[in-house]
């Protein structure tokens, strides 16, 4: 009997599953229905040996010390900082926006304070900031917010940006200063040999079982478990009951050129020209040596696997009804960007993961934590044997 059978083995679905095994030496069945661990953040060597996203770049960043301190027991870290281009008016320009890519564009010399004083010139103010139209004219005015970022949500969302909730656009910054980092925070790192390796580490106890290949629903009533901790799209647990809840996919296109270095940076963005939004160039973000170079080209879609819940009014009412069965629902826990329908980063479905551990472990009566904190079996670690783990189980 498992006590809990995990759908996901995703960041949300492996950290539960990490946590519930090595903290409250609870057995635990992961059930993934691809053919991998790691969920969207999946990584491996292509035909050529270079390591590659299978869906898309994924850059670790994060302001949460506990997030990393957590994460940083099952890798090593590769410090890196990202930096973005977009090919807007034929040139290579930073983006985010800042003090070069404006003087860049418009052949200016332009001070911090100058360009303080030219966005304010032509933003156009608006009452309410509603819309991530709202957040982007407001602040660099219509001529910025057409080169930059209404094609690329267009393409991205399938959507005009004034159809979409603030926090969309909000997540990219505008500056008047040189700092060219698509980031800011605090931890910006990549794991030294991957993902999966991390996701390998994470998993590796012997209270976690793992079936690939396998939709929950097949496993249901055939293997006994206690609770459900659900990693999937919340509206397809509820068989869509009120019909399906938008999300948006991406077409990923692999492609490997027969030199060393591409574009000058690993993402360039293209708002105006192409039907893909961004083209990415891996060993920026690895590190990795070669002789050869793959880039993943996105193509962003409707159908096909649900990437990104949209957000949006009407998107968000329709979850809210979806969450009131989700917390009406005994035994099944809900967790992660998909389940909660939340644009979550990384770091974020870890925080999520690791405060819903918390909270599982605090239902769990005082008596039986006690017992179950006790070890078993009494060991001394030796150094000479690598990582031990309680009762005495080397992973
Ligand atoms: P997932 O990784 O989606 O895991 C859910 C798992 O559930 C999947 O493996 C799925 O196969 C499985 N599943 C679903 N239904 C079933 C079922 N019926 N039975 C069994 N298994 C099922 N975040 C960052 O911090 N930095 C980035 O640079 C970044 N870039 C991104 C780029 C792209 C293109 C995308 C799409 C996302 C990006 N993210 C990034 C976000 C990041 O991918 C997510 O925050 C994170 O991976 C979500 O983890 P999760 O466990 O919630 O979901
Ligand atoms: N965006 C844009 N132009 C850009 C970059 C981003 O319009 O060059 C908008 C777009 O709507 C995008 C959102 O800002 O979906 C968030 O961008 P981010 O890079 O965070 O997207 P993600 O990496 O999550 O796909």
């Amino acid at each position: 009997m498992f006590d809990y059978l995990i759908v996901g083995a995703g960041f949300a679905g492996s950290v539960l599953a990490e946590r519930l095994a090595s903290q409250l030496n609870k057995k635990v069945l992961i059930a993934d229905v691809r053919s991998h661990i790691g969920g969207n953040t999946y990584d491996y060597y292509d035909e050529n040996g270079i390591l590659i996203h299978k869906y898309g770049p994924h850059i670790f960043h994060t302001n949460a010390k506990a997030v990393f301190d957590y994460l940083s027991q099952f890798t090593p870290w590769r410090p890196y900082q990202h930096r973005v281009r977009a090919w807007v008016d034929g040139q290579l320009v930073p983006m985010p926006i800042n003090l070069d890519t404006i003087n860049m564009l418009y052949g200016t010399k332009f001070t911090s304070f100058q360009l303080d004083e030219f966005f304010a010139s032509v933003a156009e103010p608006r009452e309410q900031i509603r819309t991530s139209e709202d957040v982007v004219v407001s602040k660099i005015g219509r001529e910025l917010y057409e080169k930059f970022f209404r094609g690329y949500t267009r393409k991205q969302w399938g959507l005009d940006p004034s159809e979409l909730d603030a926090s969309v656009t909000s997540r990219v910054p505008v500056r008047t200063n040189r700092d060219d980092r698509y980031f800011t925070d605090t931890y910006q790192a990549m794991p030294l040999y991957g993902y999966t390796r991390m996701f390998e580490k994470m998993l590796a106890h012997p209270n976690i079982k793992i079936m690939l290949n396998s939709d929950w629903r097949e496993i249901d009533g055939v293997i006994p478990y206690r609770e459900i901790v659900y990693t999937g799209p919340v509206d397809e647990f509820f068989d869509f009951r009120y019909g399906k809840l938008p999300y948006r996919s991406i077409e990923f296109k692999f492609e490997t050129l027969n030199k060393a270095q591409h574009q000058p940076v690993a993402v360039i963005n293209y708002p105006n020209d192409y039907p893909y939004t961004r083209v990415t160039e891996f060993k920026h973000l690895t590190g990795q040596e070669h002789a050869k170079t793959s880039l993943v080209y996105e193509y962003p879609c409707a159908e096909g696997d649900p990437y990104y819940p949209v957000p949006r009014a009407e998107n968000n009412e329709l979850y809210k009804r979806y969450k009131t069965l989700a917390d009406d629902t005994s035994g099944v826990y809900f967790a992660g960007r998909l389940a909660t329908y939340k644009y979550y980063n990384m770091d974020q479905v870890v925080a999520q993961a690791l405060a819903l551990f918390d909270k599982i472990s605090e239902m769990i009566p005082a008596r039986s934590r006690e017992v179950l904190h006790e070890p078993t079996v009494i060991y001394t670690p030796s150094p000479a044997l690598g990582l031990v783990g309680r009762n005495g189980v080397h992973h």
